[in-house]
């Protein structure tokens, strides 16, 4: 497999699209990473996604990434005596700690923690916003709301809280159950739920042990105010449109969007953007305009990945919404404003080895016109602040961690091969050569230039930048420096 494109593509597993055969298709047509959703997944699913991703992996020789997203504290009302009830702006509705169905004057909210938080003036978000509730009084175990928009609640309908600040960690039960199981696999993700405070990715971090990343999906507006630090914190960033066009006035959400990925290129952590981006390939083998636009300017703004939901778990067009994404990325990767975009926004480095020396690959690889910058990376963290400078000139990283091509397939622009260590100064450049070839992004005739922190394998030691020449058979390791 040799993709050139440099944004990828995370795609939701559902029962459209979890078989062996079915995913392979989806990585052919151009998933780089495949999300298992844990509001859907039982265990059993789960570990049987997880291997048959790895089976389609092993049979492409392409390193895919597996995300397990938790589902966090997701607040649901409970049942009414006729399973609904029909309400009016104006009417005074009581949530409280009985389990008893509800009738026109309350409802169970079986949240204790909830009716703990809520104070009055908070606001409550009943089916993803389509009723508004207002706290008017509080008591212990109740809170008095009045309806301020909306006609009809119905049993175990979502409740969205975007003022109240939850004092409950971050991992419910069910969460903290499937952690354990999923983490028992071969997954390079995790997905963190509502999260509201950096101090949420703490419990999380513990039990992982490094083991997988911990990718911070934000969709509350509490998490929006404290997003430096839980960048700071998290190993991936999602701007979950979902959620926060819900919990936030929905013209708020394209400027969040726009901060939150330039913010994590900042940082050199990877953004993912999701949700609706093809919401009507649901059930439409071909897009809207505005849902190409809305694509094309995640790709422009310089995101790491996009991301199916629906469209490719529960659709009837998972393929065509794949390979949808993947056009439409081909295409504006393909236009010369999107590098000088992309480019145009470049951070300044950190006065770090693996910083200075990524930026001057990126420059040299410019000037020289050389045909691609390879890097090698142990832990990822070379890779990590080469996409970071996006550079203009294709990157190949080679790892002997599977790991961390696995991981490296949700970051933008590295193409990541699994490779054995290589001996020496000799054999870097000599894989480097043959290896660019082979994928692809240089053939014989051209220089490329490699980065590596020799020696191999100490984590944090880039420190090497080579020009070399890769002579006529391909193959060759013949170099010379900057001619
Ligand atoms: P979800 O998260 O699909 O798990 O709700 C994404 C979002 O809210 O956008
Ligand atoms: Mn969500």
């Amino acid at each position: 497999m040799n993709r050139t494109r440099r944004v990828k593509i995370v795609a939701t597993l559902g029962p459209a699209s979890n078989t062996k055969n079915k995913i392979l298709e989806l990585t052919k047509a151009g998933a780089d990473v495949f999300r298992i959703n844990m509001s859907h997944a039982s265990h059993d699913l789960m570990r049987a996604t997880v291997n048959s991703i790895r089976e389609v992996e092993a049979e492409l020789n392409f390193p895919i990434g597996i995300m397990v997203d938790l589902q966090g504290p997701k607040h649901r009302l409970g049942v009414f005596e006729n399973g609904e009830l029909d309400v009016r702006p104006g009417d005074t509705i009581t949530l409280d700690s009985d389990p008893t169905p509800g009738n026109a004057k309350r409802v169970h909210l079986p949240h204790p923690e909830i009716l703990d938080a809520m104070q009055t003036g908070h606001r409550l978000l009943v089916n993803d916003g389509k009723v508004q509730l207002k706290v008017i009084a509080t008591g212990t175990g109740w809170a008095k709301t009045e309806v301020l928009s909306g006609t009809w609640l119905a049993d175990k309908k979502g409740v969205n809280l975007p003022d109240s600040e939850l004092t409950s960690g971050v991992l419910t039960d069910k969460d903290r159950a499937d952690l354990a199981a999923a983490l028992k696999e071969d997954i390079d993700w995790i997905a963190l739920s509502f999260i509201q405070r950096p101090e949420d990715l703490a419990e999380p971090r513990k039990i992982c042990q490094g083991k997988v990343g911990i990718l911070a999906k934000i969709e509350k507006p509490q998490a929006v105010e404290k997003l430096d630090e839980i960048i700071h914190m998290a190993d991936a960033i999602m701007v979950a449109r979902g959620d926060l066009g819900v919990e936030m006035p929905l013209q708020a959400v394209p400027s969040i969007q726009k901060k939150m990925i330039r913010k994590c290129r900042n940082a050199g952590t990877p953004v993912v953007v999701a949700t609706q981006m093809l919401e009507s390939m649901i059930s439409s083998p071909v897009p809207t305009r505005a849902e190409v636009s809305d694509v094309a300017n995640a790709v422009y703004e310089g995101a790491d990945a996009v991301m199916l939901s629906a469209e490719s778990a529960a659709g009837d067009y998972p393929f065509e919404a794949v390979s949808t994404m993947n056009s439409i990325a081909d295409a504006i990767e393909k236009d010369k404003g999107y590098l000088r975009t992309i480019s145009g926004q470049r951070p300044d480095p950190e006065p770090t080895g693996a910083d200075a020396i990524s930026f001057a690959a990126a420059e040299i690889a410019d000037t020289l016109d050389l045909a691609a910058i390879v890097c090698f990376t142990a832990s990822g963290s070379t890779g990590l602040r080469a996409a970071r400078v996006r550079p203009a000139k294709k990157i190949l990283t080679l790892s002997p961690v599977p790991q961390t091509a696995r991981r490296l397939a949700m970051t933008w622009g590295t193409h990541c091969i699994i490779t054995p260590d290589a001996k020496d100064l000799d054999d870097i450049v000599d894989k480097a050569c043959r290896i660019a070839c082979r994928e692809g992004v240089a053939k014989p005739g051209d220089r490329i230039i490699i980065t590596a922190g020799v020696p191999l394998r100490t984590s944090g030691s880039t420190n090497m930048l080579r020009i070399a020449y890769i002579d006529s058979d391909g193959q060759g390791s013949v170099y010379q420096s900057g001619t």
